[in-house]
């Protein structure tokens, strides 16, 4: 690769030990605002404490670009390009607000400290996903102060509830920009990172597809009963058939693009997540029930889960009914890989990483917020440059969540770079 303009950053900027220090204490008291959302509902606080908070970090950020709230605490920000050029704005998004950080005892550094030692800042979200959240503002920062005009708009979404769902948020976001005929080339997400694997392989990983969501309600009925007689048959002993057999068999793979056919991930997964049945240890129950969580894989769909379910279970005497509570989504379209936008977004992960380090696309297995903004964008990518650990991806919600100093700025840098090359 030979080096052009695009790549020192932004635009031949040189940082300072001391710009440095300001990039991660502005990141770690991002930190600090525990921003958890809940299913049952949660403080909106501290997100406009944070939002107070940004407005000063990133100041020029505020003051220069056209900033929305949606949902009350999910912000839009939009970047104007030069019109002249007719291209279709692009889009970053991160979410504002984490999952809960459980006992704090757990943790060795105050999960709302913010805290920097040892070459990390420390803390619940970041990774996922103030480092974007903060990365994107800093990078836009850092390229206005350098003079650099957007040939193209650029939108930055912070949604504030993508860990349950982002109805609130990426969803009313979606749905505003729908209303004004609103078309992004893409938006770039969280949700591939930079993996090592067991030998040692570093590896840049894209997702360009990530799988659907849906949970099955199994249930096998049979005679309440004296458990003293018990007959072969009881409703807990075909449930446990069932299981076992989905668990031992495999939705046969879906055809999906050559980037992907050896990914990770790929294969649709049914997971048993809650078993009930009985009340009395002496009473044979009438019915058990059990929770199969599946993330149906790209190509596939809901209604085909379904179908396999139905075929393996059935037989068996169990039945089956999806259930319809608001989470349930189809898996993504697969993006494209032959887009300005990729070209961008591969070249400057390249640029930002390691020689030796490889690059591929693959699938996400969990829900982003990109899977609602993929209605106002034509393709969605999902990368941070982030070094996971042998955690993997279990690493993001677990005690101890903390970034190197290196990989943050490697954030920071990645995206400053990506504007500016998407954007020309
Ligand atoms: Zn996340």
């Amino acid at each position: 690769m030979s080096p052009t303009k695009y790549d020192s950053f932004p635009d031949g900027l040189k940082l300072s030990s001391e710009d440095e220090y300001g990039i991660v204490s502005r990141f770690a008291g991002t930190i600090r605002f525990p921003t958890v959302s809940a299913p049952e509902g949660f403080s909106l606080e501290p997100f406009h404490k944070m939002r107070q908070y940004s407005t000063t970090a990133w100041r020029n950020v505020f003051s220069s670009l056209d900033m929305e709230l949606h949902g009350e605490a999910s912000i839009l920000l939009k970047w104007s390009g030069d019109s002249s050029l007719s291209l279709d704005p692009v889009m970053l998004a991160a979410h504002q607000d984490v999952v809960p950080a459980g006992d704090p005892a757990r943790w060795s550094h105050d999960p709302w400290g913010g805290e920097m030692f040892n070459n990390r800042i420390w803390g619940r979200g970041t990774i996922d996903y103030k480092c974007g959240f903060a990365g994107m503002l800093e990078a836009v920062s850092l390229l206005l102060a350098a003079g650099f005009k957007p040939g193209r708009t650029v939108y930055l979404s912070f949604g504030h509830d993508e860990e349950i769902g982002g109805l609130l948020g990426a969803q009313a976001i979606t749905e505003s920009l729908q209303d004004r005929k609103i078309l992004c080339s893409s938006v770039l997400d969280e949700g591939g990172y930079i993996y090592s694997d067991p030998h040692g392989a570093v590896t840049a990983e894209v997702a360009i597809a990530e799988k659907g969501y849906a949970s099955f309600q199994l249930s096998a009925e049979a005679v309440q009963g004296h458990s003293s007689v018990p007959p072969d048959r009881t409703a807990i002993g075909v449930l446990a058939r069932a299981i076992v057999a989905l668990n031992e068999s495999s939705m046969p793979l879906p055809e999906v693009p050559e980037e992907i056919k050896s990914a990770d991930w790929l294969q649709t997964t049914f997971a048993p997540t809650i078993l009930s049945g009985g009340c009395k240890e002496n009473i044979l129950p009438g019915r058990a029930e059990v929770i199969v969580n599946t993330r149906p894989s790209p190509g596939s769909s809901v209604a085909a889960v379904l179908e396999y379910i139905l075929s393996v279970v059935e037989p068996l005497g169990v039945k089956v009914e999806l259930l319809d509570n608001g989470s349930v989504s189809e898996p993504s379209f697969v993006s494209s890989t032959d887009t300005k936008d990729f070209r961008a977004l591969k070249r400057s992960i390249l640029n930002v990483v390691s020689k030796d380090t490889g690059f591929r696309c693959g699938v996400f297995p969990a829900a982003t917020d990109s899977r609602r903004y993929s209605r106002v964008a034509k393709n969605a990518y999902r990368f941070m440059p982030v070094h996971l650990d042998q955690k993997g991806i279990g690493a993001l919600h677990s005690v101890d969540e903390s970034i190197s100093t290196a990989d943050y700025l490697r954030c920071v840098k990645f995206y400053a770079q990506y504007i500016q090359r998407t954007c020309r």
